[in-house]
């Protein structure tokens, strides 16, 4: 469904991913990881559209999205869950989801759906975002994307800054979503999360990919090598 090849990206004069490839098939989550500036929330940016590739090819469903522009990838079933949980702060749960749903494609998500995979979500659905925790935040985010029926769900960063018991609410909801067919790229920094949802990982160094596997053979320690250039 999603096949990255070769890709580089550059900011002007700097390149931030070098050469990347992989291929994430319908309803497979892959984890990106690496420590920070390695390139994971460029490499989303090239998926969403927000940047360019330099070079390679960014293909979807068999497409190369070269030349198209983030809406357009949002039409094909592309969403992006930016770093930092943007919702709507003066609107309920309830209306940020309505809010995500207003184009949406044909698929599983609806409201009743994303309150099964976020309960939390359905205890707080008239609550307003000035009046929600950080994790219930991120909830909504998720929700919100979710209501577009994404083909390509992204997802920067879910757990930055947050309590643990809330990231473990937010990562039981990974499992839901995939088992209704939606395919998940995962920028994570938490390695245990990572690995326990995710079917593949890929770590990045400087922005090249130092570490590619099935999650199921890959330890926490292979991906602090990873991280640190030591494989
Ligand atoms: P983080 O966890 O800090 O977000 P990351 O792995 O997502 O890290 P990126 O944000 O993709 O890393 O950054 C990759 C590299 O590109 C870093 O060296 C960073 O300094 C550089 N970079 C990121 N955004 C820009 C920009 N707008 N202009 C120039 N360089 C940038």
């Amino acid at each position: 469904m999603l096949d990255l090849e070769s890709v580089d990206v550059h900011y002007g004069d700097f390149q931030a991913i070098h050469g990347i490839s992989l291929t994430l098939d319908e309803g497979e989550t892959l984890a990106m990881m690496g420590a920070n500036g390695a390139g994971k929330s460029t490499l989303l940016k090239a998926v969403s559209g927000l940047l360019g590739a330099s070079a390679g090819a960014v293909r979807f469903g068999g497409h190369d999205l070269a030349g198209t522009a983030p809406h357009e990838r949002v039409a094909a079933g592309i969403s992006l869950v930016p770093e930092g949980r943007r919702i709507f702060k003066s609107l309920t749960v309830e209306e940020n989801l309505q809010v995500g749903g207003y184009s949406r494609r044909p698929g599983p998500w609806n409201l009743t759906s994303v309150f099964e995979a976020f309960p939390l979500l359905a205890e707080r659905r008239g609550r307003i975002g000035t009046h929600l925790s950080g994790g219930e935040q991120q909830a909504t985010a998720i929700g919100r994307a979710l209501m577009a029926n994404p083909r390509l769900l992204l997802l920067d960063e879910v757990s930055l800054g947050l309590a643990p018991v809330v990231v473990k609410d937010i990562y039981q909801a990974l499992p839901v979503i995939s088992s209704r067919g939606t395919t998940v790229l995962l920028v994570e920094q938490d390695v245990s999360q990572a690995l326990a949802v995710a079917d593949h990982v890929q770590c990045l160094l400087e922005g090249r990919t130092v570490l590619e596997a099935p999650a199921a053979t890959v330890t926490r320690d292979d991906v602090a090598a990873a991280y640190f250039g030591l494989e």
